[in-house]
């Protein structure tokens, strides 16, 4: 795909150079006569630079606030659905093939999302604890569901667990790693080698979903 510009800023100047913006715009400063040739092949030539920069400047951008319009994109268990406004409607939100909110709750559009995700996170988790835990023989006591942005669950020493309902956003093979992960801690109340073994048995891929939750949780969000 061939790198965007947003300007060109032509000068008297005698040499070609690139500035990719905070917002992750680039501009070209060039030369008076410098061709529109010579400044494809420049941008070409450093394309590895533009792009690794733009990826840079998007990382710092605070994500952009929901708006609730229709078209608007919301994850559930790591696909993406759109939103749609929906005229007497009953429930405040529903997920069908997209995400259907009621015209009446469209004020109130971010309690009516999170409450959506924590119904469905106490659920999911509920069912995903019960079946792990049968699975491989852990006991626990009760499951919660908390609102933390980075601590995705937790196990009490008394065996409870918690977990955030963000984590509903990412997909189940993601889910289901920290389930087994906090599962793990009802034996093992720590991070020791014992823990990682146990965990790696259960689940030899863990390392990529532990990866993915890493690189993508900030983005579980709304
Ligand atoms: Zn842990």
């Amino acid at each position: 795909m061939p790198i965007e510009v947003n300007q060109i800023v032509r000068s008297k100047r005698k040499t070609l150079a690139l500035i990719v913006k905070p917002d992750a715009s680039l501009i070209v400063r060039a030369p008076l006569r410098a061709s529109e040739r010579s400044i494809r092949e420049f941008i070409e030539t450093h394309a590895e630079w533009i792009l690794k920069k733009q990826a840079e400047a998007l990382a710092f951008l605070p994500p952009a606030p929901r708006q609730y319009v229709p078209g608007e994109m919301f994850m559930y268990l790591g696909k993406a659905y759109p939103l749609e406004i929906v005229k007497g409607q009953k429930r405040p939100l529903l997920l069908e093939e997209d995400f259907k909110l009621a015209e009446s709750a469209r004020s109130h559009a971010a309690r009516a999302f999170e409450r959506w995700y924590r119904a469905q996170a106490k659920e999911i988790l509920t069912e995903r604890v019960h079946f792990h835990a049968g699975q491989y023989d852990f006991e626990y006591r009760k499951i919660g569901i908390t609102s933390a942005r980075t601590r995705w669950g937790s196990c009490s020493a008394n065996g409870s667990l918690n977990f955030s309902w963000r984590l509903i956003l990412a997909p189940m093979e993601v889910v289901d790693y920290v389930v087994i992960h906090e599962l793990v801690h009802t034996v093992f109340h720590n991070h020791s080698k014992r823990f990682w073994k146990k965990v790696e048995k259960i689940m030899p891929d863990y390392k990529e979903r532990r990866k993915w939750l890493r690189k993508n949780g900030q983005q579980l969000t709304l």
